[in-house]
């Protein structure tokens, strides 16, 4: 920011929530001149990263101790206007991963360097350490007042038409009910807000919200690799993959610790037992990708984390607009990250949404200059066109994964085809073929999405080559048919009875 007056300066800020979300719109608010109060209704954490992994209590974000990856979407944002955030979470031990620097064997010597190769880099780490990193940045803005442990119980309005947000209601943990007036409020409360509840209660006209179920449990185990033990290579089975019944991937985070994730189908009961330790391993074990992380002689599960498997469930997609046929319907209120958009924690895109949002929520509201209504539309557009798509290709994934977990042939012909061209092609491709693998690097760090990178003349074309390959191609380059459930389940079952008590 130069020397002159910033663009905010004057406004006094109320935001709900030191998520990621709210931190980012925090820092990049105070940053343009507002003077801004976060509240958050947990506790703060302990200065120690580590000791903060170990003991802090979260349950407004109980995310924390699961796996995150940070996208290239988010690591541009970063290096192009908060270097000095980017900065810091590498000092604090973050990595960048690289995948053009290690692709899959058959790419090996094949990846010339190609212009927006420098963004193809997704940020690794242990969420708590992302978020104690970003929360010290904040906390130590002077335009910056934290609030924590303080909870937002309601709005403060004008009984206009729309209904304009003059400042939000505090609960602390000692003394009653405080009234914090402001200019606008920033609802980052995430994925439980519960800010319909409160615009109703000032009168205000209905929200556009759709909801769907992700239908899947998450759980996540973390590790630490044994002294001199490296990581392992990417080599012939997939550390990523989707059996239907089963998605699991690894995590890379800072200094030797990683973690395995699993995601089941809610309707799989008996894949509950994963979190159980002993049996989470096992499953770990026995899939080809993750043998070699979960080896007992490479790698420990991590003797901090407060429990041995985390797990979770009841998560949804959810959008959340509060312009409805292009008019606000309340004013000086905006939701960004989760209470906008939550998205299926599967795509690794929640971060990166939350903190595009926040910037464009600062931007809009510069260009504004103080027109309200004006920021709330502007905001509203730029949000539709940079993160409903992703919104959209998370509902139509989680669709299809919930008829595949449930044995369902996909009913339209070209539904039918498109599931062939990804599952026999694409899965394939990009892990032979250059210009695939880039499309699959701009998909899965945000850039694009699965439809713009994947459903490209080129893209189309060579992945139709590797199809016409057939199976043995396929089998050469980490494919086999998705193992059958069943068999998976009386292995786990027969280790269940066995069990001994769960220790780390
Ligand atoms: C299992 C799982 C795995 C995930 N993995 C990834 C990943 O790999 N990569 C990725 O980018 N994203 C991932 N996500 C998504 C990511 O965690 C969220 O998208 C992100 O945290 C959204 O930020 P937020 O600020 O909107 O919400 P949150 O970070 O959830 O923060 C909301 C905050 O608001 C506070 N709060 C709520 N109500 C009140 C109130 N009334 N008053 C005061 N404070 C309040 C809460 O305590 C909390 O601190 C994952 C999510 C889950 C569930």
């Amino acid at each position: 920011m130069g020397s002159g007056r910033m663009p905010l300066t004057g406004y006094r800020v109320a935001v709900i929530g030191a998520g990621v979300g709210g931190l980012a719109a925090t820092y990049m608010l105070a940053r343009s001149g507002a003077e801004v109060a976060v509240f958050e209704r947990d506790p703060s954490p302990p200065d120690d990263v580590e000791a903060a992994f170990a003991t802090w209590k979260r349950p407004g974000a109980s995310q924390i101790r699961h796996s995150h990856v940070f996208l290239g979407r988010l690591r541009v944002l970063l290096r192009d206007h908060y270097p000095e955030l980017l900065e810091a979470l590498l000092l604090a031990g973050m990595k960048e991963i690289r995948p053009l620097d290690h692709p899959p064997p058959a790419l090996r010597g094949r990846l010339k360097p190609e212009p927006g190769d420098e963004d193809l880099i997704a940020l690794a780490g242990r969420r708590v350490t992302f978020e104690c990193v970003l929360r010290r940045l904040v906390e130590r803005h002077p335009r910056v007042q934290m609030y924590s442990p303080a909870a937002v119980t309601g709005l403060l309005a004008s009984p206009t038409r729309p209904p304009q947000v003059s400042g939000v209601w505090v609960e602390r943990e000692r003394g009653g009910k405080e009234a914090f007036r402001c200019h606008f409020v920033v609802d980052a409360s995430g994925r439980h807000s519960v800010v319909t509840r409160w615009l109703s209660s000032i009168g205000c006209a209905a929200v556009s919200e759709s909801r769907e179920s992700s239908g899947i449990l998450y759980f996540t185990r973390f590790y630490r690799q044994l002294p001199n033990r490296p990581a392992p290579e990417p080599g012939h089975d997939p550390w990523v993959g989707d059996w239907d019944w089963i998605k699991f991937a690894v995590f890379p985070a800072e200094d030797g610790v990683f973690s395995l994730t699993f995601a089941v189908p809610a309707s799989k009961t008996e894949l509950k037992s994963l979190a159980r330790g002993m049996i989470f391993d096992r499953m770990a074990r026995a899939i080809p990708g993750l043998r070699d992380w979960a080896d007992a002689k490479v790698s420990e599960p991590l003797k901090s984390a407060p429990r041995p498997v985390e797990a979770m469930g009841g998560l949804v997609n959810r959008r959340r607009s509060f312009v409805v046929d292009k008019e606000p319907v309340v004013l000086r209120l905006f939701a960004i990250g989760d209470a906008a958009y939550c998205t299926n924690p599967l795509y690794g895109r929640g971060c990166s949404q939350a903190f595009l949002h926040a910037h464009e929520l600062t931007q809009a509201l510069v260009e504004a200059n103080g027109d309200f209504r004006l920021a709330a539309v502007l905001l509203d557009d730029v949000a539709r066109r940079n993160i409903e798509p992703f919104y959209r290709a998370s509902v139509l994934a989680d669709r299809d994964a919930i008829r595949r977990a449930a044995g369902q042939k996909a009913t339209a012909l070209s539904d039918r085809m498109l599931e062939i061209f990804f599952r026999n092609g694409v899965a394939i491709a990009m892990r032979t073929d250059p210009v695939v693998y880039r499309a699959f690097l701009r998909m899965i760090n945000m850039f694009e999405t699965p439809e713009e990178a994947f459903l490209q003349p080129e893209v189309i074309a060579r992945t139709l080559w590797v199809m016409g390959q057939g199976e043995g191609f396929r089998r050469q380059h980490g494919w086999a048919p998705p193992p059958k459930a069943e068999l998976y389940l009386a292995q786990l079952r027969a280790a269940g009875r066995n069990a001994q008590p769960v220790v780390h």
